[in-house]
């Protein structure tokens, strides 16, 4: 019965918090403040407390035997106008795990951790707190950082206790635990699992990823008066390679490993419709798991770009904008995963993470693994953000047996 628990407590934490546009838990708001106390009082009825670190993560211990530690996590915050399921679905969960292990002291230690702004919808900055836990956060990339009111994140921070410059300490705080695993249930927000028909998942890692801003330059001229094989056309250099970077995302997809190539942004120059577009940039986004798969990705799109560029009699210069290395995750919680999906569902398929998660930055440093429940219609952070609820029940049961599982094995 205790998924339905689960699921019960999800609806009574979006009824508290959420208007008819969906979910408000805005990380540093009034409103997700009232859910992390309307969440303080579920760990009340546990006789638990939460701690919360210097980057604004709450933590919640349950001592065991062992200080060997798996931590189980998510995160309360979500955008404006979300969904009911994106992080709250991992918190809830994780509470009914340490609800199963409340009246029995579980042989190793359990923390639930509700990372601090998750989804970087005000600032700008996603995975804030766990990014500030794992010690890859730049103070100097979000000092400045303020919100479209004009509010600074200094500021909206300190209202909530958080001190920019203390925190990074929260990384020293990560390392004084014996942490052996890191467990995320998590909503795919994406149609993979929905289009095979299966309600739950296991996360081979989160996707590297290469973005590029790539700018042509030929020459702008008169649309009429400008014979075709007289032109220096950017945007049809740029379109062509466009047309390439989906055949590279073709070529190094296998049944087992999905890649992704996407141009999201095309602007051209003079930009009027009697002239031939002399400049054109388009922004590359390339995603893959495997580093060398993403690697050769990047290679072959240069290389196209530059050979479709000389046959236009144009000129490309590639820019990067973002890059992140591939976090894949661990190969016995992998296994692990996999038994607890497959003894719920019967079967288990693979997928990787599109989006990233606070789980890719606890991944250099200690075991991860996320498990997926399925997205009906493959949408998220939006009000329409669904799972069909015999999914949500067998998810959340499979999230219980590797938790149980992991418990017995690290
Ligand atoms: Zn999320």
């Amino acid at each position: 019965m205790s998924a339905r628990d689960v699921i019960a407590n999800l609806k009574e934490l979006a009824a508290a918090t959420s208007t008819a546009d969906g979910a408000q838990r805005l990380a540093w708001g009034p409103v997700w403040r009232d859910a992390r106390r309307w969440f303080a009082g579920k760990l009340s009825t546990l006789g638990l407390e939460p701690a919360v670190d210097s980057a604004g993560n709450s933590w919640v211990t349950l001592p065991g035997d062992s200080a060997r530690t798996v931590i189980i996590g998510s995160h309360l915050d979500s955008v404006p106008n979300g969904g009911w399921l994106d992080g709250a679905l991992g918190v809830m969960a994780a509470f009914e795990a340490l609800r199963r292990f409340a009246d029995r002291r579980p042989p190793v230690t359990l923390k639930l951790v509700d990372w601090a702004d998750e989804e970087g919808a005000r600032f700008g900055r996603s995975l804030l707190g766990s990014s500030a836990a794992s010690g890859s956060l730049e103070l100097e990339d979000i000092r400045g950082l303020v919100d479209k009111t004009g509010v600074r994140l200094v500021d909206a921070l300190r209202e909530n206790g958080v001190e920019v410059d203390r925190m990074r300490q929260a990384h020293r705080e990560l390392k004084t635990i014996d942490a052996r695993a890191y467990l995320e249930l998590h909503i795919e927000q994406g149609p993979v699992l929905e289009s095979m028909k299966k309600p739950t998942g296991v996360v081979l890692g989160t996707f590297g990823v290469e973005r590029h801003m790539l700018r042509f330059v030929g020459q702008a001229a008169h649309s009429g008066s400008t014979p075709i094989p007289m032109r220096r056309d950017a945007f049809l250099a740029a379109a062509e390679s466009a047309l390439q970077f989906r055949e590279i995302a073709r070529r190094h997809t296998t049944p087992t490993a999905r890649v992704v190539c996407t141009v999201g942004t095309v602007r051209t120059e003079p930009g009027i419709v009697t002239a031939v577009p002399g400049v054109c940039e388009i922004a590359l986004d390339q995603r893959a798991l495997d580093a060398d798969v993403l690697a050769a990705m990047l290679a072959e799109a240069r290389d196209v770009s530059e050979r479709i560029a000389r046959e236009n009699n144009v000129v490309v210069a590639w820019r990067r904008i973002w890059k992140i290395e591939p976090r894949p995750f661990d190969l016995r919680l992998i296994e692990l995963c996999d038994e607890a999906v497959r003894d719920v569902t019967g079967d288990a398929p693979r997928l990787p993470s599109g989006p990233l998660h606070d789980a890719a930055e606890m991944a250099p440093h200690m075991p991860v693994v996320m498990m997926f429940t399925s997205s009906s219609n493959g949408l998220s952070h939006c009000k329409e953000e669904d799972t069909p609820e015999s999914h949500l029940e067998q998810s959340i049961e499979a999230f219980l047996r590797l938790v149980e599982k992991t418990v017995a094995n690290v």
